[in-house]
Parts: C-alpha cells; structure tokens; sequence
C-alpha cells in the first residue's frame, strides 16, 4: 500500500488515512549496550552467532544503521516504516492504534531456508501511532518479550521472534517508577493483526481491505495455491469437520467439506487459513498453560502467532479462571476463555472481510473486480451479507474441529499415549484438570514428573499413593484424600499406558486383568523419551522473570541472560 499521511487535522492522535503503514526513523541512540542474543534466532535469520560481536550488528540492533533507501522520496527497501493498524480492545472498537513503539527495519530471506522475516526493533522511539505514550520501552517488559518469545518457539507454538536484547543506558523511562529503557530486535513473517483489517473496516476503506487480503494470501500465506480447498460435499461424513480427529500437524486441505453451493470462493480460503492456523496455536496454548492476557483483535495474528507479550504467563498451579492481566476484572482473557475470545476475534475479521467472503464464486475469475470501491456506493445486497454469514458460520465449525484435534492430539501425546481413545477425554483429561484444579498442582511439572514414571512403579495400590506424594509441591503436607485422588488417577492412566504400550504377553488375558499388565524396559524407556520430548522441564515463570530482571537491573548482572535464554531455547532437557 501506498504511504499517504494526512496533516494533522485533529486534536488528538495523528490519523493516518489509505495507509496501512508510515515510514518512520527511530530515534538516534548513544551508548547503548548489547545484552543478548537469541543463538536460535541468529541462526533461523541465517547469521552466525559470531555477527553479534560486530560493531554493524550493534547499530542495527537498535535503529542506528539503516540500510540503503532513496533520500528524494525517503522511501525504500531500507527504510524503515510502522504499521497502522486499530483493534477491539476488551471487547470495545478502539479505534486507530499501530505501532507506537515498535518499527520495522527491512525484510531479509534466509538464503538456506527460504523463509522471509519482517524484522522490527521495540523501543526506538515515537511513531505517528504513539497517540499519548512516548514510544519506548522498559529493561523489564523487554527482557520478558525476549525470553517467552524464544520459549514458545522451543515449545513448537507459533510465535513473533526475539532476535536481541540492548540496553539504552542514558534512558530514563517514566512509568509508575522510572525505569531504564531497552530495545528488542524482534522478527516474524508478518506482523499484520486482525486490528490491520478492523481498521480499514471501520473506515470503509474497501480497495485497501482487498489489496491487503490480496497481499496477505499472495506474500504472507504462501499465495492462492497454498490456502485450503473448497468446502464442498457435506453428504461425506467422513469430511464433515466435527468428525475429524486425525490432527492437523500439517494443515490439511480437503477434509473439511461443506454443503454444496455454499459459493465460497477465494477470500473465505484465505480467511479459513487464518482461522485454521489460530485455533492451532490456541489448541497448543491451552495445552501448555501459555496465556497471553491481553487478547485484542489488535493482538492477534493473521498467521497464528502468539503475538504482543504484555502481562502473559504460564500457569502455575492449574486454575482455569486464572488471567496474569491485573486490569481484567471480567476474567475476558482468562485461561479458559482463550478459545472463545480468538473466535470472538476471528468473527470481527470475518466481518471486515465480509464484503469479499460474501461476494459468490465469481470473485475467483480473473475479470472480477470485487465490490465498487466507491464510497458511495448503496449498501452491500443482503444475499451477500448472508452468504458471507453461513460461509462464517461455517468456519466456525472448523475452528472447533481443528481446535479439539490439535487439543487432543497434544495432551495425548503430553499422557504419553500414542493413540487417542474417546474416553480418555473424561476419564484422563477432564479428570486430570480437574484434580489439578482442587488439589492446586503444578500444570508443568505433573507433566515433567509424570513423564519418568514407570508403570512398574505403580501396579499396587499402595505404591500409587506413595507415588501420588511427588506431584504436589510440600509433600509433608498431603492429606491422605488428596493422595488417594491422585493415586487413582494415576491408576486409570497406568491402565491405558498398558494398554497402548504393553505387548500381548504383557497386557495379562482378560479385560478385569487389566489393572496387571506390564511394559517392557525398552517400550518404557521410548515412552519416557517421547513424553520427555513434549514435557517441558522449564517454562518461564513470571517469578524466574522477576529474579532475572532484578539481577539485571540491580545487579549489573549479564551472564543470567544468556543462562536463562539457554534454558528457554532446550526447555526439554532435564536440569
Ligand atoms: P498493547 O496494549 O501492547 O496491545 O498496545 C496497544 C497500543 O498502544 C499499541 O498501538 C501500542 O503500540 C501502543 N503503545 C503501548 N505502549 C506504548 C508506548 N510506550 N509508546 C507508544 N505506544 C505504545
Ligand atoms: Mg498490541
Ligand atoms: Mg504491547
């Protein structure tokens, strides 16, 4: 989209008109120190970790060395720009939002991977989008997007990147204390958020949506060919989305069939996409404790990343109302909401998208134009409106089918069982969470603990309760109703490890045999590799932040950094 500011015809935040982005240059900083880097990040942006110790990395990595752009139009593939964008924020329209402090460098393509990355720095200073805050950002909320940034790509949930972290030594940054100031260099394919096409909705700024839906499929999403096919045959039973159950690990593009002539064309593939890939990344939040605490529309990402990492946290011990952001009394993006809120999200840009969604199969010819773009335009014809509804509507179905498949297909495989059974929702999810929930476990170690626990070591039940005692944090003061609750739980999972990992001889002659069974030291050990594998034995804590952050700033510390930056890139490694 073309850059176009309008003056500032306004009191109040700068508006900026039939853009989706302004060119902007970050402040000039002096003195500023390099705290870290990310050795996986260097790596995924094809540099070697060497480059880090160059006087260019430094400059670059907060704002100071610019690459080529033209000085006559001060435009360029170097110079850098900030995107405009707006967002429902606690469920209300919000308004013209962007980037306020975070500033986009150049776009550089890892040559062995192929994969191209929108590179940004946070906290170099104002943009037009800064409204009333003055476009910097703290050593404390920079060290925690640096860490969980890197911790939940090491956890395999789709997330924006951290690449570096520097210090600005001479910055004093006003908050409820003063504060020292910090830059991240952070990247990802695409930072563009549902608030991108909210904006442009709330504006009827329709040749904009549909260039930049354009856009989205043709350089973000891997272009037209890549989206999912077309919904069709809803006679099939076995493409019908509530009944899939194979996981979605790779997005699959058929299985998913809707009713015949539901005249979906082009742009519901491309909203199907971004619906498929957040009910993804909300499947493998919810399986990992990972809560974002504040999901705006304006944080939320077209392609499914975990994205703007503010009061976020990984649960502790497992309460499903529990949300890290302090200001949400409503409990709206509480753990247990998030799924409902990113649909909630994913209703607002199919709305922004309806006039495209809605506009019939004719869209996909090459002569079609999309809806008049002049503003004035009657309003949109109802059969559009309604068509655009059910293809939602519908999408819906699939955000529900794709969610419960990767759900499931996680917490099977965090159980350590290779396949899933129906029952094992009630019997081994539910009541896990549920047991968790009163008895105040831990939500990651029971799974690290649960995970090289052999099956020899609780086949009686006396030994279960023995056991149980492990998974609470002060084991000298477990009630003995407590332990048993856990015992027989462990029980009913010792049972179906059994079942799915013991061999015929193993596994005894009858059913009412099966609280015997056993499974043999090799099948063991691969079990307690594979749930090793998925059950992280590091996560980072909101307390192990706060020890970091202190050591930091009060400290003078540096090495700390780098410590807790390894831990989170090998979260499965054991300590
Ligand atoms: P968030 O709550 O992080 O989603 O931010 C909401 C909006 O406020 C975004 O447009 C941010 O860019 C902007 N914003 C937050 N903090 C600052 C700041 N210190 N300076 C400028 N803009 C900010
Ligand atoms: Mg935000
Ligand atoms: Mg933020």
């Amino acid at each position: 989209a073309a850059s176009h500011q309008t003056p500032r015809d306004e009191i109040g935040p700068r508006q900026v008109r039939g853009a989706a982005f302004t060119w902007v240059r970050p402040e000039p900083q002096q003195d500023a120190e390099l705290l870290a880097v990310s050795p996986a990040a260097m790596r995924d942006l094809g540099l070697a970790l060497s480059e880090a110790d160059t006087e260019d990395f430094k400059q670059t990595a907060v704002g100071n060395k610019l690459y080529g752009w033209d000085a006559a139009t001060l435009s360029g593939p170097g110079y850098p720009w900030a995107q405009c964008y707006g967002g429902y924020q606690f469920g209300d329209w919000a308004g013209q939002l962007g980037d306020g402090r975070a500033i986009s460098l150049f776009e550089a393509t890892n040559p062995a991977t192929g994969v191209r990355y929108e590179v940004q720095i946070k906290g170099a200073g104002m943009t037009p989008y800064s409204r009333f805050a003055d476009g910097k950002a703290v050593l404390r909320s920079s060290i925690r997007e640096f860490v969980v940034s890197e911790a939940l790509h090491a956890l395999h949930i789709p997330t924006t990147r951290a690449l570096a972290l520097s210090l600005l030594p001479h910055s004093r940054v006003r908050r409820e204390v003063t504060e020292p100031g910090a830059i991240v260099v952070r990247f990802a394919q695409s930072w563009l958020r549902f608030g991108t096409f909210d904006l442009l909705r709330a504006r009827g700024d329709r040749a904009l949506t549909r260039q930049l839906a354009t856009y989205a499929a043709e350089s973000v999403l891997g272009g037209w060919d890549a989206l999912p096919s077309r919904l069709s045959d809803p006679e099939n039973p076995t493409s019908n989305p509530t009944n899939l159950t194979s996981p979605p690990r790779s997005i699959p593009k058929d299985e998913i069939q809707g009713p015949p002539g539901s005249e979906e064309n082009r742009f519901h593939r491309l909203y199907r996409e971004i619906v498929r890939r957040n009910a993804l990344t909300v499947a493998k939040w919810q399986a990992y404790g990972f809560m974002n605490g504040v999901l705006n529309t304006d944080n939320t990402s077209i392609l499914g990343l975990s994205i703007d990492f503010g009061p976020f946290a990984f649960m502790d011990t497992f309460s499903p109302s529990y949300t890290p952001n302090h200001d949400d009394h409503f409990l709206r993006y509480s753990y247990r909401n998030q799924p409902t809120i990113i649909w909630w999200n994913l209703v607002r840009l199919g709305e922004a998208l309806a006039e495209l969604i809605g506009a019939g199969p004719d869209c996909d010819s090459p002569t079609f134009n999309g809806i008049n773009p002049d503003e004035d335009d009657p309003a949109v014809s109802d059969p559009l409106i309604t068509r655009a509804e059910k293809l939602i509507t519908l999408a819906g179905e699939e955000y529900k089918a794709v969610f419960l498949a990767e759900y499931k297909s996680l917490m099977t495989a965090r159980l350590g069982l290779r396949v899933f059974r129906e029952s094992d929702f009630a019997d081994l999810f539910s009541a896990l969470l549920d047991t968790m929930e009163s008895l105040e476990l831990d939500f990651t170690l029971f799974f690290r603990r649960l995970s090289s626990l052999r099956v020899s070591e609780i086949s009686t039940a006396s030994a279960r309760e023995e056991v149980a005692a492990r998974f609470f944090y002060h084991d000298d003061k477990v009630s003995a109703a407590d332990r048993t609750r856990v015992a027989e739980w462990l029980a009913r999972w010792r049972e179906r490890v059994v079942q799915d990992w013991g061999t015929l001889e193993d596994w005894g002659t009858s059913d009412s045999d099966s609280k015997g069974g056993a499974v043999s030291d090799a099948r063991e050990e691969e079990r307690i590799a594979a749930m090793k594998s998925v059950n992280p034995n590091f996560v980072p804590r909101g307390w192990i932040l706060d020890e970091v952050i202190r050591r930091v700033e009060k400290g003078g510390e540096r090495e700390v950094l780098k410590r807790v930056m390894h831990l989170a890139l090998h979260p499965f490694e054991d300590s």
